[in-house]
């Protein structure tokens, strides 16, 4: 089968590679649609001490072609959108129900081989069936199964008014999980006009440029500010734009070595909370019945649909002009 290969550090080679087949307890996918993620391009940089060669990609939807022994309530030519985190189940976290901090933590496409490749195998009890979707829209799944972790780590209160830095592909998600989790409007920013258009059309109430006059819109603050950048300076800028008792949602990636100033006198005189969000925790199901549902749209978050010798160009998209307004990219195996 054909996949792609991160070989060493910023070296992706696409490979004939033997295809794997199901275990017991396992299905075999082929590849409908891979998202590209910054984790990706993390991975490509060499970061997260990855282990090479890997195949990356962990935004994974496909047909089932083939069920190992053992596995039920699963069938061949099933659609399932894939929960790439492997956990054990049985250490001190997967006893808490932390399964994403797992000890013993696998996950497709990160230390495992991934969807970037015609043909992937993953445990059954992470193929979820999927109605009415197309393998594209089911490739969403695995990103808004981490907003929908985000939210449950949020618990947003009706009626709030929401603050968002970033509205890139994950921001977009973040923004229509929040409006139908009860939070009764949320306002932008984003440096891109785009961006800031595309937003609007998906029921954002404002849209603002960095550096807009932001606080006229909640004179007393927000309820609850999030971002979905990893910017260092919008994380520390966060506390400004909150309410008393406001939550502030940590969602994007920042560098890891990166450090910020808060007043801790600021947190406690105003009952602020300040909550991080990592990876998904069995919310898989949730952004599914929001994407079945019709409730969180994605079409037209997708900018990019290509085979898988697209890859290359979507993770080293600082020498591809043409990539660095990109939204969602899709690799579609099966296309070549
Ligand atoms: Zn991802
Ligand atoms: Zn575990």
């Amino acid at each position: 089968m054909k996949a792609a290969l991160i070989t060493q550090p910023r070296t992706l080679k696409l490979a004939n590679l033997e295809a794997p087949q199901a275990g017991h307890g396992q299905v075999r996918v082929r590849v409908g649609a891979t998202g590209v993620c910054g984790t990706d391009l993390h991975l490509f940089e060499g970061h997260f001490h990855a282990r090479l060669p890997l195949v990356p990609g962990h935004e994974i939807a496909g047909v089932i072609d083939q069920v190992g022994p053992g596995v039920e309530g699963l069938q061949e030519g099933q659609l399932v959108a894939l929960d790439p985190v492997v956990s054990c189940g049985q250490c001190w976290a997967c006893r808490r129900g932390q399964r994403q901090h797992c000890l013993h933590f696998q996950a497709l496409g990160v230390t495992r081989a991934g969807g970037f490749a015609e043909y992937v195998v993953a445990p059954a009890p992470n193929a979820y069936p999927v109605q009415g979707l197309s393998p594209a829209e089911a490739a969403f799944a695995e990103p808004l199964g981490c907003v929908a972790w985000g939210i449950q780590r949020l618990r947003p209160e009706p009626g709030s008014r929401a603050l968002l830095f970033g509205a890139g592909p994950i921001g977009l998600l973040l923004m229509q999980a929040l409006l139908i989790s009860g939070v009764a409007q949320v306002a932008v920013v984003d440096p891109v006009a785009e961006r800031r258009t595309l937003a609007l059309k998906l029921g954002a109430s404002h849209a603002l440029a960095p550096g807009e006059p932001t606080l006229d819109l909640a004179p007393h603050g927000f309820d609850i500010v999030a971002e979905a950048t990893g910017a260092p300076a919008v994380v520390e800028a966060m506390p400004r734009y909150a309410a008393v008792g406001g939550k502030l949602l940590i969602f994007g990636v920042a560098p890891e070595e990166a450090r910020v100033q808060v007043s801790p006198y600021d947190l406690f005189q105003r009952d602020l909370s300040l909550i991080g969000s990592f990876s998904l925790n069995g919310t898989l199901p949730t952004a599914l019945a929001w994407l079945e549902s019709g409730r969180v749209q994605v079409g037209s978050l997708i900018s990019h649909r290509l085979p898988l010798e697209g890859l290359e160009q979507a993770l080293a998209y600082k020498e591809h002009p043409g990539m660095a307004s990109a939204l969602k990219v899709l690799i579609e195996p099966g296309q070549s």
